[in-house]
């Protein structure tokens, strides 16, 4: 099964801008990124957009090449 984005893991709840709740487990998140390993351990996210990548030298290129002022 191919992993969802973050972004496509959780859905927003009304009148609660900074909680989402993830559609696999119905449960009720702050951090989405720290609930996306408990679905999908091994899987590394970019902080700065909607990018999974399941290595992390392969995150760390992308982070050099797409978010170089970051990075
Ligand atoms: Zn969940
Ligand atoms: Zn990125």
């Amino acid at each position: 099964m191919k992993a969802l984005k973050v972004s496509q893991l959780f859905e927003r709840i009304d009148n609660m801008d900074e909680k989402r709740r993830c559609i696999l487990c119905g449960k009720v998140v702050s951090n989405t990124r720290n609930h996306y390993y408990v679905h999908y351990p091994g899987h590394y996210t970019c902080a700065h957009c909607p990018a999974v990548y399941t290595r992390s030298d392969t995150l760390l290129l992308h982070m050099r090449t797409k978010h170089p002022t970051i990075a």
